[in-house]
């Protein structure tokens, strides 16, 4: 069903954009089961930016107003605004991997394997079980509806259902999964939960399900205060590119072509190119065989990609660890390496332990973050809403 090449992400966005106005904007809560055509089902390819957002908006705005198209527009920004979020505020991800850490060292608690294995006696969490470890993917509603009854009606920690997602979701990501959950238990807009009801789930499954004995209360979570929010960075490039520069890219960010571009006229030559991905470092427990194959897969395809876009085709270096990658670059003689900035989550932790590496055999780790981040980022500090208020001048700006 999702298959991890940037060809296939164009095809699907081509389908989909006639459905991105009115019918979207309809339809889109409603879940029919897998076989769904209501939703763009891009976020596997767009999380691992083998199709980047900017893409998408620009397709579905080529074809519609964005006021037509205006739920869908927002909907791409919801991934933008979370990962700007949680830029400023990469403790709240440490703790929730803390979290994980410490909740798989101790004993489980009870009814976390039934819910996992969908054996929970509630038909609806039983089959969205089933569906994530099968597919891959959930539906958005669907997804809000399992966290609410993993946290509320099961009681269960609501990092164990974040880790559960991130270990399947094909667009597992680590700004808008912990973030959802954190909304959903009440912890992101502080005091404020959201229910699932048999009536809610009735209604947008066409009757598919109904469940029972679901809670009819939400009580928020709560966690010790966070320290204040980092501004982000202005700059776009971080780092001196030098005169020997490879390019390393990594799961977060699959596009060569126009990565380079946005570096305009300090576009270095390049004399080596690598690709590495690491599904696994997404938690402690395994990850799904069907999320270890897509990411595989992406990062094949953006190396095989990288012939066109910088002339050379890029070496894959699998899971790469620290020393794997100093051997790479100094095997092409390199000073520089260059590589797409990584948000919070796994491979920015990646990154941190590579650059005193590099370092030490005096190669220098550049970062390049897309304009597009840069641009949306710096507004995702507080709520949704006032930065959903941007998205119209987000969207003339690009
Ligand atoms: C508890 C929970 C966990 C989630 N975990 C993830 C996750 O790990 N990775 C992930 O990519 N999304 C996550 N989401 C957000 C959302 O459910 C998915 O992005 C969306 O369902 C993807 O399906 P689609 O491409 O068909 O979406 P469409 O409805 O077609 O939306 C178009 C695009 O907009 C973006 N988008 C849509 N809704 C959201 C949203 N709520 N937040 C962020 N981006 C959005 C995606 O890039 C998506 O491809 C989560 C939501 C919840 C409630």
């Amino acid at each position: 069903m999702f298959i991890p090449t940037r060809a296939a992400g164009l095809e699907a966005l081509h389908d989909f954009v006639p459905r991105a106005g009115a019918d979207y904007r309809r339809d889109r809560n409603h879940d029919l089961g897998p076989s769904r055509s209501n939703v763009s089902g891009l976020s596997p390819c767009v999380r691992h930016r083998l199709v980047t957002e900017e893409e998408v908006v620009d397709a579905v705005l080529e074809r519609h107003s964005l006021h037509a198209a205006e739920k869908f527009v927002q909907e791409v920004f919801w991934r933008t605004y979370w990962k700007g979020w949680l830029e400023q505020r990469p403790e709240v991800w440490r703790r929730y991997r803390d979290g994980v850490r410490e909740l798989f060292a101790g004993d489980l608690p009870d009814g976390y394997e039934d819910a996992v294995a969908g054996r929970t006696g509630i038909d609806a969490m039983d089959a969205w079980a089933r569906e994530l470890v099968d597919t891959g993917y959930l539906h958005n509603h669907v997804r809000m509806w399992f966290a609410s009854i993993w946290v509320f009606t099961l009681g269960l920690p609501w990092q164990l259902g974040a880790d559960f997602f991130l270990r399947h979701l094909l667009d597992g990501d680590a700004a808008s999964n912990t973030l959802s959950w954190r909304w959903v238990a009440g912890l992101q807009t502080r005091g404020k939960t959201y229910l699932a009801t048999t009536e809610n789930i009735a209604r947008y499954t066409e009757g598919r399900f109904a469940p029972r004995g679901l809670a009819t209360t939400a009580r928020p979570l709560d966690e010790e205060p966070f320290p204040p929010a980092t501004p982000i960075a202005p700059e776009d490039v971080v780092g001196e590119i030098g005169s020997r520069v490879g390019l390393l890219l990594h799961e977060e960010d699959l596009e060569p072509a126009s990565l380079l571009t946005a570096l305009g006229p300090a576009a270095p030559t390049l004399r080596s190119a690598a690709v590495f991905a690491d599904a696994g470092a997404r938690s402690p427990a395994p990850v799904s065989p069907l999320v270890e194959a897509f990411t595989t897969g992406a990062v094949a395809d953006a190396a095989a990609r990288t012939a066109d876009a910088a002339g050379l085709p890029a070496v894959t270096l699998g899971a790469a660890d620290a020393s794997t990658v100093v051997d790479w670059a100094r095997s092409a003689a390199l000073d520089t390496v260059l590589v797409p900035y990584a948000p919070v989550g796994p491979v920015q932790e990646r990154l941190d332990v590579l650059r005193p590496a590099l370092a030490a055999e005096g190669v220098g780790l550049v970062t390049v973050r897309r304009p597009w981040d840069s641009r949306a980022w710096p507004f995702a500090s507080r709520g949704f809403f006032p930065f959903k208020e941007r998205i119209p001048r987000l969207v003339r700006a690009r």
